[in-house]
């Protein structure tokens, strides 16, 4: 199954794409991730991502389809994957593609995790991320067992940096600017399905995985 994941921030798309990489057996790409590693490990792209993703902006296309196209080429992406916060642009979708026609490569779906502006900020300034396996949980709708500590690995949860309200309200408004136009792109192409993401977790699993069938 080759897939995209794409939605408003904070739509459930990392949290579904643990049930989809599992339940599909593919590798779960997200540049998001990929960024946060980098900035952590302190190399020079990640001290350039830092930069943006504080504000809320997206990183230079340059970049982030460097670290894309370099990650699919990677074996484990030869019978799927599941693509994660990219494309997030137009121009990013172009080289997309582009990419993956020189490759051969056809997407199954683009699947796309509805849930309304309102919603969003909530479940973004109350996520937490366990710092160490990058679980994700919610102080209100998806708690750990134990206060501020990961279920799976028992590690300190923390809050992302870009998750203040600001910031929130920033990647809404990037959102609609420049991510939004995708849905209209992917539907041309025939290969856009949507889910409510404003359901409980398991039923948007059910409804993904009818979508996909
Ligand atoms: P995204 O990857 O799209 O930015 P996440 O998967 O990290 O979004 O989810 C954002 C926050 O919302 C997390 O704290 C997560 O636990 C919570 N969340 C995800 N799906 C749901 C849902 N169906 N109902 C309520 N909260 C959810
Ligand atoms: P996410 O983890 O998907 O919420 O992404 C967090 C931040 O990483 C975004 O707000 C951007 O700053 C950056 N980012 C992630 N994916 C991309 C992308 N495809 N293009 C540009 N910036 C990105």
């Amino acid at each position: 199954m080759k897939l995209l994941i794409t939605g408003r921030p904070g739509a459930g798309k990392g949290t579904q794409a643990v049930n989809i990489r599992e339940y599909y057996n593919i590798p779960h790409i997200s540049t998001g991730d990929m960024f946060r590693a980098a900035m952590k490990a302190g190399t020079k792209m990640g001290l350039l991502a830092k930069e943006y993703m504080e504000k809320g902006q997206l990183v230079p296309d340059e970049v982030t389809i460097g670290i894309v196209k370099d990650r699919l080429l990677e074996d484990d992406c030869k019978e799927g994957f599941l693509l994660d916060g990219f494309p997030r642009n137009i121009k990013q979708a172009e080289a997309l593609d582009e990419f993956l026609k020189e490759n051969n490569v056809n997407l199954d779906a683009v699947l796309d995790v509805n849930v309304a502006q309102e919603v969003l900020v909530r479940r973004m300034v109350g996520r937490r991320v366990c710092k160490n396996c990058g679980a994700t949980y919610h102080v209100e709708f998806n708690k750990p067992k134990v206060d501020g500590i990961c279920d799976n690995c028992g590690n300190a949860l923390i809050q992302r940096p870009d998750d203040t309200e600001a910031t929130a309200v920033n990647r809404l408004a990037v959102y609609d600017e420049q991510t939004a136009p995708l849905l209209d792109y992917y539907k041309k192409q025939g290969i856009l399905v949507t889910v409510d993401g404003d359901q409980d977790f398991d039923k948007v699993f059910e409804d993904i995985k009818a979508v996909l069938k």
